[in-house]
Formats: structure tokens, C-alpha cells, sequence
């Protein structure tokens, strides 16, 4: 099968380049400890959200007639590693912009564009996005949050699991399942659902997980909504839904090689000042070698993630989703053993609170938990890449 041609240019352009070094500047501002207060204090990262979003960070991959930067995902993913390299990535970037800005920016009305996009650009509105269900859980087929037509109105009934960053969201942009009245079947649709919507309701899930967004369930009864909440083609739900989890991927990817760095970057800088016998404590291969093969399986998975956002970028969507997939499969993995080999390293200090590296464990086990699992991951490579037979 031919492949689209795609360019993936290895080293960074120096608008990019320019694009790194200052949101590494802001991020450097904030820091890690900013991150792990307002987690302690249950606060959103506002100061931190907004001055991002002011800088251009939050939007640039939007079209730059809805007041986005007009770069690409690889721009985005730039801006989401680096944050994350200073222990300050922002988990809502993998939602608002990645996921439902993508989705608005390819398949909303013109109205619909105008009405969301500029927002979601400036991260002055801010979309959640809910698919997750309490009794589907992978199983995405089995949601059964339903949107009925009554009238010119929508009904939504249902309710979702897990939904990141809610109490900060202006709406939800929410997978349902819709009557068609054609055909009387169900079938995938997205609505966006305003917050504030009578009849939507959410409810706190306390999480171990070291992040100022907090996970919500919410409840749907009898929400009603109109035709120009529903989000693009009515028919192409399911397709919509794919074009926005590559992006949701690469940005989730991009958030975890720069947790690796936070951890490896720490590690490094420990074990070059720490002597207890004659050598500093990074001189005994017993602790250099696992950190360079962190290293190295960091620089693969951010060059896969390089592959995939510019596949993405240059309209390759079966080449982005494979390499999405596979992305952040190898982010999952090294981001877990990054900050696993640097509480080694760090010895008592790694659990100490002065270092701050263990309470990020649970936090460097979401990349293979979220938005997709590492099992699922590993299903769609065996199955759709290399044509394996399905055990589910
Ligand atoms: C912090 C956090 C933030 C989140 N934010 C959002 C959000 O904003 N929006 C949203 O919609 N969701 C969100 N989620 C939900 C997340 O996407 C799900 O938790 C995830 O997809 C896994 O679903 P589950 O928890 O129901 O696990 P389950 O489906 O119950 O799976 C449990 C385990 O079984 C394995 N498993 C299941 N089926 C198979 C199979 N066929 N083969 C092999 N193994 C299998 C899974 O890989 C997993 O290890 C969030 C979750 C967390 C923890």
C-alpha cells in the first residue's frame, strides 16, 4: 500500500526553536513546586493557564482566523513537553486545544467555530471532553448516554466517568450515542454541553494522582440541547471521535517524555553532586546505566511523537493513528521507569518531600492508564499493524 508523502524534519525549525525556549522561560517560572501547592491547596493552575494562554501557548495549533497561532500539533506538543520538563505540564492542554479544539477546527460549522474556537484558543473557554463510562470503561462501543430528538431539541440522558478538569470547563464536549431518526438506530454524535446546562451534574473522584486538574463523574438528566450544540456531521460521529484521540495521544505523549526529562534531568543533577564512596554516585554503572537506557528510550518516544504530530499536521491520519498509538505507548513506558530510576538514584531523598519525586508515581503511571491503556495499545498493534486475531 503506498503511504502519503510526510516530512518530518528531525531538529526543530528556529520558529520552533524560539517557540521552545520561551515557554521553557515560563515554565521556569512556575516550576514543579508551583504545581505540587496548587495540587496540595485543590486549586487550577490559573496564573500559570492563563499567562500561557495569553502567550499564544494554549492555541497554537488553532487556525490562526479563530485567533490561534496557525502551527500544528508538533507546535503544541513543543509547548506541552517543555512545561512538563519543568514539572508543570498542564493536563488540560491534552483536552481543550488537542482534543476538542481539533475536532471544532476540522468539522465545525462556521458558527460553531466562531462560537468556541477564539475561547479555546485564548484558554479563556476551556472544553473537557467526556467519553469514559463507570460500566463501558475501554469498551467504548458500550456507552449509553443517550441523545434523543424531541422537536428541535436534543435530550441528553446518561452519565460519564473520570472526566478531567470539569470544574474549570465552560462546557463538555461529550460522546453520546443519538437516535437516528432515519434509520432508528443509535449511532456516535458529539455534543458540546455547557456546564452550566440544567440537568448537568458532577461529582468529585478523589484520586491519588499528583494534579491540580481534578476527575469528575458526571450525570446527564434530561439535558437539553439544541442543533448547533452538536458538534460537525451528525453522520461522521465516529470519524470526528478518531480525528480528535490522535491528538488527545500526541499531546498526552508529549506531556510524558517531558515528565522523564523532570525526572532523568533531577536524577542526573543528584547523581553528579552525591558522594559517598570516592566517585560521585553517578559514576557506579549500577545506577548510569539504567539512566542512560532512560535516555535513550526518552529520545525514542519523542521522536515518535515528532513522527506522529507531523503526520497529523500534513493530513496522514491513518500514518498519525498507528503512530500516535505507538508513541504513547513508549511515552507510558519511559516516563514510569524515568521517575522509578530517579527515586532509586535519589536514595532516601527519593522519597523525601523536599525532592518531590515519589509523589509523582501515580502521575507517571497515567500516560499507560489514560487517556488510552498500554493493553489497548498493544491490541491495536497487534491487530490492525501487524494482523493478529482479536481475543475480545
Ligand atoms: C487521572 C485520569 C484522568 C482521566 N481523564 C479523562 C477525561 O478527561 N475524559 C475521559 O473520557 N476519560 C478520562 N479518564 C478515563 C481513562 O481514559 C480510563 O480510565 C481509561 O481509558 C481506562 O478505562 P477504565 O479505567 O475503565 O479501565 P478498564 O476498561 O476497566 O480496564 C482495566 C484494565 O483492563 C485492561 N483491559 C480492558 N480490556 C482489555 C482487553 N481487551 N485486552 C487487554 N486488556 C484489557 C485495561 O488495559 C486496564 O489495564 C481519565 C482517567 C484518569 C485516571
Amino acid at each position: 500500500m503506498s503511504q502519503p508523502q510526510v516530512s518530518m524534519p528531525l531538529n526543530d525549525t528556529p520558529e520552533q526553536e524560539e517557540l521552545r525556549s520561551t515557554v521553557r522561560a515560563l515554565a521556569k517560572k512556575y516550576g514543579y513546586e508551583y504545581m505540587a501547592k496548587k495540587a496540595d491547596d485543590k486549586e487550577y493552575p490559573t496564573e500559570l493557564w492563563k499567562e500561557a494562554g495569553e502567550l499564544g501557548f494554549v492555541g497554537v495549533n488553532l487556525p490562526e482566523e479563530y485567533g490561534g497561532g496557525g502551527a500544528g500539533l508538533l507546535e503544541l506538543s513543543i509547548v506541552q513537553e517543555e512545561l512538563s520538563s519543568q514539572g508543570c505540564g498542564l493536563l488540560m492542554l491534552v483536552v481543550s486545544p488537542a482534543i476538542c479544539g481539533s475536532i471544532i477546527a476540522a468539522f465545525g460549522t462556521p458558527d460553531q467555530k466562531q462560537r468556541w474556537l477564539p475561547g479555546i484558543a485564548s484558554g479563556e473557554f476551556i472544553s473537557a471532553f467526556g467519553i469514559t463510562e463507570a460500566d463501558a470503561g475501554t469498551n467504548s462501543h458500550n456507552i449509553t448516554t443517550t441523545a434523543k430528538k424531541e422537536g428541535d431539541e436534543w435530550v441528553l440522558n446518561g452519565q460519564k466517568t473520570f472526566i478531567s478538569g470539569v470544574d474549570q470547563a465552560d462546557a463538555v464536549l461529550v460522546v453520546a450515542r443519538a437516535h437516528d431518526e432515519r434509520t432508528g438506530k443509535l449511532k456516535p454524535a458529539l455534543f458540546m454541553v455547557p456546564t452550566d446546562a440544567e440537568g448537568f451534574s458532577k461529582t468529585q473522584i478523589p484520586t491519588e494522582v499528583m494534579l491540580p486538574e481534578w476527575q469528575y463523574a458526571l450525570h446527564f438528566d434530561d439535558v437539553r440541547l439544541k442543533d448547533e450544540d452538536l458538534v460537525g456531521d451528525s453522520d461522521a460521529g465516529i470519524f470526528q471521535l478518531f480525528v480528535g484521540l490522535n491528538p488527545e495521544r500526541i499531546i498526552a505523549t508529549a506531556m510524558a517524555t517531558g515528565m522523564s526529562r523532570y525526572a532523568l534531568d533531577t536524577a542526573v543533577k543528584y547523581a553528579n553532586e552525591r558522594v559517598v564512596w570516592k566517585t560521585p554516585i553517578g559514576a557506579h554503572q549500577g545506577l548510569s546505566h539504567p539512566l542512560a537506557q532512560c535516555r535513550i528510550e526518552l529520545e525514542q518516544a519523542r521522536l515518535m511523537c515528532r513522527n506522529a504530530a507531523a503526520r497529523f499536521d500534513q493530513g496522514d491520519l491513518d500514518g498519525a493513528a498507528t503512530a500516535a498509538n505507538m508513541a504513547k505507548y513508549a511515552a507510558g513506558e519511559v516516563s514510569a521507569k524515568s521517575i522509578d530510576q530517579a527515586v532509586q538514584t535519589l536514595g532516601g531523598n527519593g522519597l523525601t518531600a523536599e525532592y518531590g519525586l515519589a509523589r509523582m508515581y501515580a502521575a507517571s503511571r497515567l500516560p499507560r492508564i489514560a487517556p488510552v491503556s498500554r493493553e489497548m495499545l498493544l491490541n491495536y498493534v497487534a491487530q490492525t499493524v501487524m494482523g493478529l486475531p482479536k481475543s475480545y
